[in-house]
Parts: structure tokens; C-alpha cells; sequence
């Protein structure tokens, strides 16, 4: 067996002993507090940035460029993975996770710009970024470098990402929508690992997320006001 398969199955072995008693209540069921989508890079460990070792607490899903829509025949629509605990487990908690110096958001600000070949699979989910991506790679300010316009267009993704959230009717009116900028390269100044309230429900200013907010007004911070 190749050397990384085992060394993962030792780690497991170790998670199956210090776990076991943990699933004595959720055994026949689940009822999760947040639904949380998030980037599949390997930098960012879901279910660590919240310091979470509790099953059941968390539905996380993940995907290249944290997408919360899937392409059906029916349109865009908002993706199963994210749906599934809002329609059926009572969360009324979703998270949009984006990070810094992403990969997705990366190669879709290239596709938009100078084009990018890439296997079909990978172009799919470039292509469901793309549109919604488009008009903030438009409103870019001029005086940004690469990375400067990719940790831009970071914060403008899960800000469409929490809208395509808000604007569904398959997503119950009463859910509280959350975006926020999981930082581990110092671009906002905090700590690194620390994430960054971006959005709540559609809103994006940074003050009067701040007023609105008061508890966690020091978490709150953005890049770019638009
Ligand atoms: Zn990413």
C-alpha cells in the first residue's frame, strides 16, 4: 500500500479511538447547527477553523471556489450539497467560506481574462463561477496586482455565493446567511487562520455590519467596498 494511504490510516485509527464515545447522540440522526460550504484547497481544514470536533454540529461541503450552485435542467440552482440540511435537518445557519489566494477563484479571473484551457471537469466549475464572477472582475480597481485582484474577487465570490443563498425560494426565509474570508497569508492583518465577517444577509458594509453586530464587531472586516 502506497506510503500516504498508510499513514493516513494510522491517523484514522487514532480518530476512531478518541471519537468513539462522541457519537453516542447522533447515532440515529442529525440536526446540525450551520451548513457551511467551503473551498476544497488543503490549506483550509473545515471543520479546524472552528475549532470543531463535535459530529453532528457541522454540515460541511466543499468544492473548488466555494460554489453554493449546481447547473440542472431546470437553470441554476442552488446545489444539493448545501440544500440538503436546510430542506431536511431544521439548519437555519449557512456559511460561506472563501479564503485567500484562492486557486478556483485564480483560474477564473484568468478564464475571464485571457482564457484558460483546462480538463472539462475542471472547466465546469470554473464556468458556474465565471458569470457571477464577471462583473466584479469589470469593477476592479485599477491599481491592483494579481494577487491583490484575486483577494478582491475572493470576497466578491462569496458575497454572490451568500446572494444566490438569499436569493432562492429553496432556501427557507428565516435562514441566517453568513459570508466570510478565511485568511492564513496575512492579507487582512489578523492572525493567521483567523476568518473575516464579509457579509451577513446580503449586507456588506463594514459599519453598519459593525453596529448591527456589536459582539463580534472586531471580527468584521473586508478589502473592498464596492
Ligand atoms: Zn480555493
Amino acid at each position: 500500500m502506497n506510503r500516504t494511504v498508510v499513514d493516513l490510516l494510522a491517523g484514522n485509527a487514532d480518530h476512531a479511538q478518541s471519537f468513539g464515545s462522541r457519537f453516542d447522540d447522533v447515532q440515529d440522526g442529525q440536526h446540525p447547527d450551520a451548513v457551511t460550504v467551503c473551498c476544497s484547497d488543503s490549506r483550509v481544514l473545515q471543520d479546524h477553523i472552528w475549532d470543531n470536533d463535535t459530529p453532528g454540529h457541522l454540515f460541511s461541503c466543499g468544492n473548488i471556489g466555494n460554489r453554493v450552485v449546481q447547473r440542472t435542467d431546470e437553470g441554476e440552482v442552488v446545489s444539493g450539497d448545501v440544500l440538503y440540511p436546510l430542506a431536511h435537518t431544521g439548519t437555519r445557519t449557512a456559511i460561506v467560506v472563501g479564503h485567500t489566494g484562492c486557486g478556483a477563484v485564480t483560474a477564473t479571473y484568468q478564464s475571464l481574462t485571457d482564457g484558460l484551457s483546462e480538463p472539462p471537469g475542471i472547466e465546469h466549475c470554473i464556468d458556474l463561477l465565471g458569470p457571477h464572477l464577471e462583473p466584479g472582475v469589470e469593477r476592479l480597481p485599477d491599481d491592483l496586482d494579481t494577487e491583490g485582484a484575486v483577494n478582491h474577487l475572493v470576497e466578491y465570490n462569496v458575497d454572490q455565493q451568500v446572494e444566490c443563498l438569499l436569493d432562492s425560494d429553496d432556501v427557507p426565509d428565516d435562514t441566517d446567511v453568513v459570508g466570510v474570508v478565511y485568511d492564513f497569508q496575512d492579507v487582512y492583518g489578523g492572525a493567521r487562520g483567523e476568518v473575516h465577517v464579509i457579509n451577513v444577509d446580503g449586507e456588506r458594509d463594514v459599519e453598519t455590519l459593525r453596529d448591527e453586530h456589536s459582539t463580534v464587531a472586531h471580527r468584521i472586516d473586508r478589502l473592498w467596498s464596492y
